[in-house]
């Protein structure tokens, strides 16, 4: 009982800094920070437009964005018969459809660490970014739509991307949520189970809500361990039983899976597809040419980043 309870202290102090410790363990194998200073000088897709133009434009790249996501529906992963699946050379060698990953989404505070702040992008920050998405011609995928185009080929729409969120925090739901909405794109919310209901992260309503409004639920894990370091229980722990919790509250199957820190090793893999998984996200690291549907690259759209500098990080790191 005792060990437990010190168990459970380790996980809830280790929740609330878990943005900045993935922070610590990632950004020295991400070298996407370092090319956005260079980058930045590079040109902008986006002409400045002020006044009534502006917002007409607005409007009409809204409308036009929510009418192309409203494509025909991917086919669920299992449906796929295995020998429709190509081999892992071919998934390799097909452009990578770039992925944005984000942790949490609101104005910076006199505490944050220099080293967070890649991981807390500021509200007009991310609004600006997702704005040069649309405004530059961006179409949100979800992850049946990806599997379906890296395991067949299917086709894509033109400039796919796929906006992905980590942590369960509540801005994502205040902040990220509405202003997605506004023009038309969908995203992944990769949840810890530990964290729901919490003062700072959304709670199991909300996580239904954005299911039910057409984002997909992933997992990431109960209380954000690292991977690499699961044994015999933890697995139970950490991958089924919170799988199982998002199944109950979204009434979907959870098929998607993010790894803590975007740490990875072989051994995990055929223990997430024993657990429904059908592909995972690392982060800017390099694929497993082995599996390359449960390495599938993501970038961490910085809080340092401007928009132009979002862009150019998209073309160079995909
Ligand atoms: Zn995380």
């Amino acid at each position: 009982m005792a060990a437990f309870f010190t168990f459970m202290q380790f996980s809830y102090s280790a929740l609330s800094t878990a943005a900045v410790c993935a922070a610590a363990l990632t950004l020295s194998s991400c070298n996407d920070s370092k090319t956005a200073t260079a980058a930045e000088t590079s040109s902008p897709t986006r002409e400045v437009m002020s006044g009534t133009a502006a917002v007409a434009a607005e409007e009409d790249s809204a409308a036009a964005h929510a009418a192309a996501s409203a494509g025909t529906p991917a086919p669920d992963p299992a449906s796929i018969p295995a020998s429709k699946i190509a081999d892992a050379a071919t998934i390799t060698a097909r452009p990578q459809v770039p992925i944005l990953c984000y942790h949490q989404i609101r104005d910076w505070r006199a505490k944050d660490s220099k080293g967070a702040k890649d991981y807390i992008v500021p509200v007009e920050a991310f609004k600006k970014q997702i704005q040069m998405l649309a405004d530059s011609g961006y179409h949100s995928i979800l992850p049946d739509q990806l599997y379906a185009y890296l395991a067949t080929g299917a086709p894509l729409p033109s400039k796919p991307i796929m906006l992905t969120f980590d942590d369960t925090d509540l801005d994502q739901f205040t902040v990220a949520r509405p202003t997605l909405e506004k023009y038309g794109f969908k995203a992944v919310y990769f949840v810890m189970t530990v964290s729901l209901g919490r003062p700072r992260y959304m709670s199991k309503a909300q996580v239904k809500q954005l299911s039910d409004e057409g984002n997909v639920i992933g997992s990431h894990t109960w209380d954000h361990h690292n991977v690499k370091k699961y044994q015999g229980q933890d697995w139970v722990t950490q991958i089924e039983k919170p799988t199982k919790t998002l199944e109950e509250i979204t009434g979907k199957d959870i098929k998607y899976f993010a790894y803590p820190f975007g740490l990875w090793n072989p051994e995990a893999i055929p223990q997430l597809k024993q657990r429904g998984m059908v592909a995972a996200f690392v982060l800017a690291e390099k694929r497993d040419p082995q599996d390359p549907l449960f390495t599938i690259r993501r970038i961490i759209a910085s809080g340092y980043w401007s928009a132009r500098t979002l862009h150019n990080s998209i073309v160079q790191s995909f």
